[in-house]
C-alpha cells in the first residue's frame, strides 16, 4: 500500500492552494483530481472577480477570508505575473429606496475592513460612467479581474515545486479510519490503496459524496446542500463601462452584473436558480429578464446583443428563502476526526479568498 502524509481530494482552486500550503509546510502531499485537467468544476465556471468583501456578514469566514485573501492575492498576482486587473466597481441604486440600501452595504463594508470604498451621487456616477443611470452608487476601488485558470497553474507549480504531486483522472472512491491515519481507495483506471495521516475534502459540488463515502463519519456532520446555478450572457459588442456594474443585491444573489474578461469581454450575470442536479445548459429563455434587469441601471442596452454563454452551479449550505449561509470548513474537532478537514459550500467568494482558505486549513488541520 502507497503511504503517503496527506491526500487532497480536488485540484480547483481551493484544493490547489491548500495543497500549496501544505508542501509549504513540509508535508507530502497527493492531490487526487478525477477529472483529465486542473480546475474544470467550479473554479472554470464563475466570473473571475477579485471581491472587495462588501456584502458579507461581518465576523463570518466569508468576510474574514475574502478580505484577506484579496490582499494576499493581489500580492500573489504581482509576484507571480498572474493576469489581473484592479479595474474597480460600481453598485448602483436604481431607485431613491436603493440609496438607503447602498449606505447599509457601505456600513457593512467598512465593519469588514474594506478599503477605498465611497458614496457617489447621480452626477459624479455620471461622470465616471456615462452610460449608467442611477440614483447614488457606492465605488469599490479595490475589486478587480483574475485569470482563474492562471492562477491554479500558478498554485500547481508552487505546490509541485515543494514537493506536491497532482494526480489526474484519479477519484477519490472512498475510505475509512484507523486509530492513526486514513486508508483510501482511488477509482479510474489504476485504482489503488493509500494510507495516509491526513485527508483534506475540496470536492466542491461533490463534497458532500466525499464525505458520505468515508465510513465512520458521523452523517450529522455533513451539512444540508443546495444547488443554486447561475447562467451568463455574453456581449456581441464590447460594453461601454471601464468598471464592473452591478445593481443593489437581489435575494439569493448579487444580482445580474456586467464584468468582463481581461480580453475586454463583456458578460452579464450570473442570476440565480434553484436546481436539483447540476447541469450546464443556458436557457435562451432567460435572455427578457437579463435584457430586463440590465436596463435597470443601462437603459440604452442594445436589442440583440446578448447571447447565452454558459452557467456555473453555486455549492450552498443555505436554501431558497435562507439567509445567506457561510462558508463551512471543518476542522479534525468539527469532523470529529484527527485526520479529516472538510470544506462545504465553497461559493462565492471562493476564488478571492482561496489563498487564506490553504492557509486556514493548513493552520487547521496541523493545530
Ligand atoms: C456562478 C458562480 C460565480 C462565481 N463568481 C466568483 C467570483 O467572481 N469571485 C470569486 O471570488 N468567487 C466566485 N465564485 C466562487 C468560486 O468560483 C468558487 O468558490 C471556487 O471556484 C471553488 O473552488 P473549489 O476548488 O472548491 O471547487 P471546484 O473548482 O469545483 O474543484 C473541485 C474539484 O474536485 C474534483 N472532484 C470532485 N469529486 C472528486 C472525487 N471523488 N475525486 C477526485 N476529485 C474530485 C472536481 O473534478 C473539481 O475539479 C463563483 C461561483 C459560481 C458558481
Amino acid at each position: 500500500m502507497f503511504k503517503i502524509e496527506a491526500v487532497v481530494v480536488g485540484a480547483g482552486v481551493i484544493g490547489l492552494s491548500i495543497a500549496r500550503a501544505l508542501a509549504a509546510r513540509g508535508l507530502e502531499v497527493l492531490v487526487l483530481e478525477s477529472e483529465p485537467g486542473i480546475g474544470q468544476g467550479i473554479s472554470s465556471r464563475n466570473s473571475e472577480v477579485i471581491h472587495a468583501g462588501l456584502y458579507y456578514a461581518p465576523g463570518s469566514l466569508k468576510a474574514r477570508l475574502c478580505v484577506v485573501g484579496r490582499r494576499a492575492l493581489y500580492q500573489y498576482c504581482a509576484d507571480r505575473n498572474v493576469p489581473h486587473r484592479r479595474c474597480g466597481k460600481l453598485v448602483v441604486a436604481a431607485t431613491p429606496e436603493e440609496d438607503a440600501a447602498l449606505v447599509a452595504i457601505k456600513e457593512r463594508a467598512e465593519a469588514n475592513g474594506v478599503e477605498a470604498i465611497a458614496l457617489i451621487g447621480a452626477a459624479r456616477l455620471n461622470e465616471i460612467e456615462p452610460h449608467v443611470r442611477g440614483t447614488s452608487a457606492l465605488l469599490s476601488n479595490t475589486t478587480g479581474i483574475i485569470d482563474s485558470h492562471a492562477l491554479m497553474l500558478s498554485l500547481q507549480g508552487d505546490a509541485e515545486a515543494a514537493g506536491a504531486t497532482v494526480q489526474l483522472r484519479t477519484p477519490f472512491a472512498e475510505a475509512s479510519f484507523g486509530s492513526s491515519s486514513v486508508t483510501l481507495r482511488t477509482g479510474g483506471a489504476e485504482p489503488a490503496e493509500i494510507e495516509t495521516g491526513l485527508l483534506v475534502n475540496a470536492a466542491g459540488l461533490k463534497a458532500w459524496d466525499v464525505s458520505a463515502r468515508l465510513h465512520g463519519l458521523d452523517p450529522k456532520t455533513i451539512p444540508p446542500r443546495h444547488l443554486a446555478k447561475g447562467s451568463y450572457f455574453s456581449m456581441t459588442e464590447r460594453a461601454p463601462f471601464s468598471r464592473l456594474i452591478y445593481p443593489v443585491p437581489m435575494s439569493g444573489g448579487l444580482g445580474i452584473h456586467l464584468t468582463f474578461d481581461l480580453g475586454g469581454e463583456a458578460r452579464f450575470g450570473p442570476d440565480v436558480e434553484w436546481v436539483d442536479a447540476v447541469d450546464y445548459a443556458v436557457d435562451p429563455g432567460r435572455k427578457q429578464a437579463f435584457c430586463a434587469a440590465i436596463r435597470r441601471y443601462w437603459p440604452e442596452l442594445p436589442d440583440d446583443v446578448l447571447v447565452p454563454a454558459y452557467a456555473g452551479v453555486r455549492p450552498r449550505i443555505a436554501g431558497p428563502g435562507d439567509a445567506p449561509g457561510d462558508f463551512v470548513i471543518q476542522g479534525p474537532k468539527a469532523t470529529g476526526h484527527q485526520r479529516y478537514v472538510a470544506l462545504y459550500g465553497i461559493e462565492s467568494p471562493g476564488l478571492t479568498a482561496s489563498l487564506a482558505i490553504g492557509d486556514y486549513v493548513a493552520s487547521l488541520a496541523l493545530a
